[in-house]
């Protein structure tokens, strides 16, 4: 590799080189952000650059008057010594693989990535490299998603019960990305979508974007008397327990995330019921990617990276873990799995 073309410092992921952070933890003077998410996209730093799909959204997040510049997927620009583009990740709107190429050595960030398919962003690209760095949010061999097609049909199952006993069906998921999945996975099979207040901007960026979603209707514009269980209401797992859901009588509740393919968190979450839905790659989503890329070194990251890196080793994978500020939280409180 080319002397220092990426280092791992306190403030995160840095090209020297390009003179640029990637997702960093702390305000620099240059970031390239991945994604919108709130453990991506940082206040406090003088430049940022983004995807042109997440502009909206990371304004949204990190106040209108950043400083930001864009760049479409595929876009190759110059910035200080290396050359720099965007890739899609599949994971949300706008989310981006950042490649960085210097003298024929090329580095891939994955940022948070799916290989599901996805209606509400750009399919993730695999794309060749000498090294590719990877998160590990599900990096465990007991991750592995069913098609998000079955899930959503066990969704329609449960709210058509739910309705069946007078009952509202109350579904947590978070507010970026997930949310917008699975409004666009259920349509109007489940009746009218009615939505917390803290998802309806996250999902005007989508459609601003031009992404198709059914129709929604914020729960507080929702008329006097509206019958909430022939309908499906979404809301932020932060909503859950507060004042806000009386409103809807009996209800039933569930979250759609990938924490719930482990046993005993539906409980934890005291939850009636839990869908495994993931925006991250599972197990062999995982190893199939890095075999894609080609890479020659890996560095893991986010997630179950030691068990990731000690697999990768026993292959013959040159393979190291890059150490998160996250050590000590539980990644079920991430917002984005
Ligand atoms: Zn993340
Ligand atoms: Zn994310």
């Amino acid at each position: 590799m080319p002397t220092d073309l990426l280092k791992w410092t306190p403030s995160g992921l840095y090209c020297e080189p390009g003179g640029f952070f990637i997702d960093p933890w702390r305000p620099v003077e240059r970031a390239v952000i991945t994604h919108a998410h709130s453990d991506h996209a940082r206040f406090g730093s003088n430049r940022y650059l983004c995807a042109s799909d997440s502009e909206q959204l990371l304004r949204l997040r990190l106040g209108a008057s950043i400083c930001l510049e864009t760049l479409p997927y595929g876009k190759e620009i110059t910035l200080g010594g290396v050359r720099v583009s965007l890739h899609p990740a599949g994971h949300v709107l706008g989310s981006a693989q950042i490649k960085i190429e210097k003298e024929g050595y090329t580095a891939v960030v994955s940022g948070d990535y799916k290989r599901q398919p996805d209606t509400t962003c750009d399919a993730f690209e695999p794309i060749r490299c000498n090294l590719f760095v990877t998160e590990s949010t599900f990096g465990l061999p007991i991750f592995h998603w069913s098609p998000s097609e079955s899930v959503a049909d066990e969704i329609v199952e449960w709210k058509k019960r739910n309705e069946a006993l007078g009952r509202s069906s109350l579904l947590f998921a978070y507010s970026l990305g997930k949310a917008q999945r699975l409004m666009g996975l259920l349509g109007d099979r489940c009746g009218p979508i009615y939505l917390h207040g803290a998802m309806e901007a996250t999902t005007d960026a989508y459609r601003v974007a031009g992404r198709s979603l059914p129709p929604s209707l914020p729960v507080r514009d929702a008329p006097v008397g509206t019958r909430w269980n022939e309908g499906i209401i979404f809301a932020p797992p932060s909503a859950q327990g507060s004042p806000w859901i009386r409103r809807f009588g009996e209800t039933s509740s569930a979250v759609a995330s990938g924490w719930m393919a482990i046993r005993g968190t539906r409980r934890r979450r005291a939850v009636d019921r839990g869908f495994v839905l993931s925006d991250h790659v599972d197990w062999a989503g995982l190893l199939q990617t890095i075999r894609e890329t080609e890479a020659e070194s890996v560095w893991v990251t986010h997630g179950f990276s030691n068990i990731v890196v000690r697999y990768l080793s026993e292959q013959g994978v040159d393979a190291r873990t890059l150490e998160t500020q996250f050590v000590g939280e539980s990644p079920e409180s991430r917002e984005d799995a």
